[in-house]
């Protein structure tokens, strides 16, 4: 016999995080006296929450402009349809873990949306909502309440008991009609008592780390739990204050197989990367520039990827070689390098998986068929006392992958002649974007907001446009802004010369650009702005104009921490100042614009 009581969890996860953090959940139950079964909200077929009488956890990212994630649309199609009655979920106890980033407006709305509908037809929750900011780091809120849980489940499997609730469904703790308690006294599986006392028990072998197993050692456990041993000791030395440091945890499972292995691990095709070849890296910026932005074209001709500007890429990247390396000394692993290894996380241990990295989509197929372009800085970390300087692991990888190709801008490619074969690969996935495309309407006018590699979804867009213009003459086209920034006209104004053509054949109408350290003039009368939000003031009648008359959209790209937070600023100042509203007015009239999907972000950090 086993006590374990049993919950649910389900989970509605868009780039795995939340699914890891579920995993870990699922982990950590048998440790705490709990078995969990688990699956994604997709899996309808494998849970029915309608009649579902054990505890639920749910973990709900968030995606897009706050909406759930694509895994959790079913599901929150299903219990919003409006013939659900007021009571219908009213047998439910749940806990949810909301997962979203502040840098992004309607923080956590995927797992809120859940939450509120479910309160709404009666569910109760077990345990405290916690919602989980990326921005500032998940695993602030994530650790803490994933420890809070156990004793909410504790409390609930025992309130549920003690109301004398479906015990035998709570828990498998019998294997046949009769066992004994604690106590040796026989009682019937569906007997009060028998649940309780078994909770007890739970509590014991969760403290003293044992697994009650049969029904003589439940006895035995009570009875041997006061004898001194190497693992525990008795008062008074259990009651006196010890002095002896903690291990740091160990936090790795390593299994070696002796079958000899080459060459990297490819994902599999199951999760939708592709490999690709990069037929083009430019270097964009001068070797003189505060950030190496890098553009590269990856031919997606035979892979049938089909994609829009706005919309980004998933990249994959290996680890560091060093890094392997110096894990593999760490752990004394050195000589089976070429084994076959499987690493196991231990529990309790946020190591995450190592995720994909997106990259907007810089060119349009009508431009560029077959082809896909984007940019990226790579990313340098100073050295300091714990590490020497270091790039960023996936734009460092994707730098040093190029270099034999790589050529400075406006230089003949050396490798076009070359066959694909000798071309770098790269495995990379389509990452749709629902909303961050050009109204489809093209006589809607759009402001655009981009500094640095934040351009890079508006030369998607512009090149769109331009072929559209080309090919609809007749056509009526809105008008085009582009706020652009960078720290040097000389250095690192990407895009430069195409932004300049935009201009020139009326594909954009406005350029606005602006220099963040170049000196004033000689005479120093200019008094250049200094970033995208100095233009937005300079033009806010127009841009106001833009957004409140005539409908128009408002793109923001770029940096999330700073840039999008003094966008959105000057945007509630522009707003505030042209119909002479306070600051809370001007809130209500950009939220609109916000749910109306006219300001639209496509923010990172
Ligand atoms: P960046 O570091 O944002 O710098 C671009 C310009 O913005 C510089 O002139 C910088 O000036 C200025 N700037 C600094 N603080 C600002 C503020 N508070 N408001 C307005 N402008 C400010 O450019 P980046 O390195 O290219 O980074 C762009 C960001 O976009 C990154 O977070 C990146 O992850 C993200 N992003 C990239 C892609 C892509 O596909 N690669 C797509 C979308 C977003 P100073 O440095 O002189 O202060």
């Amino acid at each position: 016999m086993r006590f374990a009581a049993r919950f649910l969890i389900l989970y509605g996860s868009q780039r795995g995080q939340a699914q890891s953090i579920a995993e870990e959940i699922c982990q950590q139950a048998a440790e705490h006296g709990f078995t969990a079964d688990i699956s994604c909200l997709s899996n309808q077929h494998k849970y029915n929450v309608d009649r579902e009488i054990r505890p639920v956890v749910f973990v709900v990212s968030t995606t897009g402009d706050g909406d759930p994630p694509d895994t959790a649309h079913k599901f929150v199609r299903k219990i919003k349809n409006k013939s659900l009655v007021h009571d219908h979920f009213s047998h439910l106890r749940y806990a949810l873990l909301a997962l979203g980033d502040t840098n992004y407006a309607n923080f956590c709305n995927g797992g809120k949306t859940i939450d509120s509908r479910l309160q709404q037809l009666g569910a109760k929750h077990f345990y405290a909502t916690g919602h989980a900011d990326d921005g500032t780091g998940l695993e602030v809120v994530v650790d803490p309440w994933i420890e809070g849980l156990w004793d909410a489940l504790k409390k609930i499997f025992s309130s549920m008991s003690s109301s004398n609730q479906q015990s035998a469904d709570l828990s498998d703790c019998t294997q046949d009609n009769y066992h004994k308690n604690a106590s040796g006294q026989e009682k019937n599986k569906s007997g009060l008592e028998v649940d309780l006392q078994l909770l007890k028990l739970s509590e014991v072998d969760s403290q003293k780390g044992k697994t009650i197993t049969s029904d003589s050692s439940d006895v035995e456990t009570l009875s041997t739990a006061l004898v001194a041993s190497l693992k525990q000791s008795v008062p008074p030395l259990s009651e006196s204050v010890l002095n002896v440091p903690a291990l740091p945890a160990s936090y790795l499972e390593v299994c070696l197989e002796q079958v000899s292995t080459e060459g990297e691990t490819v994902p599999s095709d199951k999760d939708g990367y592709r490999e690709v070849s990069i037929s083009k890296a430019v270097q964009l910026t001068q070797d003189d520039a505060v950030k190496n932005a890098i553009l590269l074209e990856l031919d997606i001709s035979e892979q049938s990827i089909a994609y829009q500007p706005g919309d980004a890429f998933d990249i994959l990247c290996p680890n560091r070689a060093s890094e392997v390396e110096e894990l593999l000394l760490r752990l004394d692993l050195q000589t089976q390098k070429n084994c076959a290894v499987q690493v196991n996380l231990l529990k309790n241990k946020h190591l995450p998986k190592l995720q994909p990295r997106a990259y907007s989509a810089a060119s349009s197929s009508l431009q560029h068929p077959g082809k896909v372009h984007f940019v990226f800085n790579v990313v340098e970390f100073p050295a300091c006392p714990e590490h020497p300087a270091r790039t960023g692991l996936c734009t460092g990888w994707l730098a040093d992958h190029v270099s034999s190709i790589l050529r400075p801008l406006g230089t003949v490619p050396a490798s076009e002649h070359l066959g694909t074969s000798s071309q770098p690969k790269v495995h990379v996935r389509p990452r749709p974007s629902s909303t961050f495309h050009l109204p489809a309407d093209p006589s809607i006018p759009v402001v655009m907001v981009g500094p640095g590699t934040g351009v890079a979804p508006f030369i998607g867009f512009l090149q769109q446009r331009e072929k559209e213009r080309e090919a609809n003459q007749e056509a009526t086209f809105g008008e085009t802004w582009l706020f652009f920034g960078c720290r040097h006209k000389d250095k690192d104004f990407l895009f430069r010369y195409e932004l300049e053509r935009f201009e020139h054949n009326g594909t954009l109408s406005h350029l606005i650009v602006c220099f963040s350290r170049d000196e004033p003039d000689a005479a120093g009368t200019v008094n250049t702005p200094t970033y995208v939000q100095h233009n937005l003031r300079l033009h806010a009648k127009n841009v106001a104009s833009i957004l409140l008359k005539n409908k128009g959209s408002l793109y923001v790209c770029g940096d999330a921490k700073n840039m999008a937070k003094d966008v959105n600023d000057t945007l509630l100042e522009i707003i505030g100042n042209e119909l002479q509203i306070d600051k809370l007015d001007a809130m209500k009239i950009v939220a609109g614009l916000r749910e109306e999907k006219r300001y639209l972000q496509d923010i990172w950090s």
